[in-house]
């Protein structure tokens, strides 16, 4: 007999969620926000077939290709910390683009950076 361990959403019961979640946060949800109160990744799989189906269910506009992305493995476009370029980082954690990474300066350095001595101006 299978057994639930998770009650389990309507779609209206995760639309609900999902707008409450816009209207405090300013935006809508993407993978990294869906644990309660908003129903899991996998319970908007089956509900809305992928994330970007569940914005569009709340009415967002068909996402971008870079939306998609975000959408699929929260990555977002942040701006280096270190030289100010715009590129896309897979976490929040991660500050330094990928250019300023490979730079032998940032590399001698890196301890620095990483324990935040000289982030410790910016945020
Ligand atoms: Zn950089």
């Amino acid at each position: 007999m299978p057994h639930q361990r998770f009650p389990s959403w309507s779609p209206e019961q995760a639309l609900a969620a999902g707008a409450a979640f816009a209207e405090r946060v300013g935006r809508l949800p993407i993978s990294i926000d869906l644990h309660p109160p908003l129903p899991s990744y996998q319970t908007i799989k089956t509900l809305f077939g992928c994330l970007a189906g569940y914005h569009i269910a709340l009415g967002a506009p068909p996402p971008t290709a870079e939306g998609l992305l975000q959408v699929h493995t929260g990555r977002q476009t942040r701006g280096c910390l270190r030289c100010d370029a715009s590129f896309l980082s897979a976490h929040l954690g991660n500050r330094i683009c990928p250019a300023c990474k490979r730079d032998k300066e940032y590399q001698a350095h890196m301890g620095q950076w990483m324990v935040g001595e000289v982030l410790r101006g910016w945020d």
